[in-house]
Parts: C-alpha cells; structure tokens; sequence
C-alpha cells in the first residue's frame, strides 16, 4: 500500500534560525534553511499519524492543514518532540474522540507528570477523563498494529533518555539516536528508506554527527536517507553537495512517497 511521509519539521531542539543568531544559515532568505522543530505526518490513505508534536505544532498544523489526525507516536520526552502536547486538544473539542497515542512505558510516565492536567478533563457528567488516549509498548522491541498502522518499533538510547523508532514497511523513521543496540540494525535491514537524525559535522553527546549518521546508513542498507533534527550549522545546498548521492537533507515541506 502507497503512503506519504511529509516532514513538518527538521530543525534540531533549538529550530532554524535560532532565537539571536546571525550566522549564514540563520540569516539565509532560503525556506530551506527554515527549520520547525522535528515532526512528520504519515498518511495512509485518508488517516493521518503524526510523529511528534512539538513545540511548533500549532504553525505547522495551520502551515501544512492538518485538519484530522487518527492517531499519534511520540519518539520520547524531550521538550522538541513533546512541547507541543496541549495543541492536541483542538483536535479532542473538535472530533469529541480521544486521541490514540503510542508510546514506551518510559514516555507516558514522563507525560502523566508534566502534562497532568490533560489527563483529567471533566466531563458533561462530572466524571474526569484523558483527553488523550494511550497505547503502551510493552517492550523495547516488537511489531504492534495502531490504529489500522502495521509498526514494527525499536528502543535506544541518547543519554539516558530511552527513545523510540519506528519502522512503517519499507520506511523507518530514527531520531534522537546516540547508543543502540545491533536488534536496531536487524529491525531496519530491508527498508527503502531511512529518515535518521544528524545533528551537525561535530561531535555531540546525544546526536549523530554526520559521519556517524552515515556509517548508520550503510549499516542498514537502505537506499535511500533523509537526515533530519538539523542544526543551523548546515547549510542545506552545501551540505547535500557534500553527502552521498543516496543521502539528502530532509527539509520542511519535504513529501516523500513509499510502500507500507
Ligand atoms: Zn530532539
Ligand atoms: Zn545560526
């Protein structure tokens, strides 16, 4: 079955530009150095799942018309991936259905304390209920069936955050990876894609570099990568003159197409 990836954001934690910055990527006329917080929607004929709400959510929404969403996946609890939970909420008073969310055990503990208020909302009859309606992972790895969504889902780690990566068919969607385990790689032999963050050319403690990005890509053979969670020291024409030819720069408003 045909789907449809499109990124609503690549930016890494801070965005592109970064509040105060003047340096060439910042101050760069180019939409494609512009970079919302790392978010994507996949549609599958007429559902939509969104990867991640972050802070940016509510532009990106009215940005990309995302009128209905069937479902949600969180990656972890970082505020870039997460900031944007309240603006969910339209979409509850909207539809009056509770939004079905997956995430690890890990991320819904963290949520049920940070965003404890969307957790009881009264209802017309006094009773208090979640807006949001979670689905658990009971493992660090496994193949779970959300919401219609065939996903096979992995676990590691960026320093002591436990993150969650998705395989949907022949396309995997990887952020925010810094330890992982080979059962990552075994998960991810065989896709036609692969959506990965790199953060920048220098080292960090919680993100890929670029090199690092790449000799991951070649670990699981995919054919094609889009790296994203970019940092403003990229710019995006140079550094895809620079990658491989299979290895682009994803870029907000990028849709790419592939087989579930
Ligand atoms: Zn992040
Ligand atoms: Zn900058």
């Amino acid at each position: 079955m045909e789907a449809k990836l499109l990124f609503l954001g690549t930016g890494g934690s801070a965005g592109v530009p970064v509040i105060t910055c003047k340096c060439p990527v910042c101050t760069s006329t180019s939409q494609l150095n512009k970079r919302y917080r790392p978010s994507a929607l996949l549609t599958m004929g007429d559902k939509n799942y969104l990867i991640d709400v972050g802070p940016d959510f509510r532009d990106q929404s009215l940005h990309y018309g995302v009128d209905h969403l069937n479902g949600v996946l969180l990656t972890h609890t970082h505020y870039d991936h997460i900031g944007g939970l309240d603006e969910l909420r339209v979409y509850y008073f909207k539809h009056k259905l509770r939004l079905p969310v997956l995430a690890s055990a890990d991320t819904y503990d963290e949520l049920r304390h940070r965003f404890h208020y969307l957790f009881k909302t009264r209802q017309a009859d006094g009773t208090l209920e979640s807006q949001l309606e979670f689905e658990i992972l009971d493992d660090d790895f496994g193949r779970v069936s959300f919401q219609g969504l065939d996903i096979d889902y992995v676990s590691y780690f960026q320093a002591n955050m436990k993150v969650t990566g998705f395989r949907f068919g022949s396309l995997a969607y990887i952020s925010d990876i810094r330890e992982y385990d080979e059962r990552v790689i075994e998960t991810l032999q065989g896709i036609d894609i692969l959506v990965l963050s790199a953060l920048r050319y220098t080292p960090s403690e919680v993100h890929f570099s670029i090199e690092e990005a790449i000799e991951f890509c070649r670990k699981t053979g995919a054919k094609r990568s889009f790296f994203t969670h970019i940092a403003h020291d990229l710019e995006h024409d140079e550094t895809n003159r620079k990658l491989p030819k299979d290895i682009r720069l994803a870029h907000d408003g990028l849709e790419i197409e592939f087989d579930l």
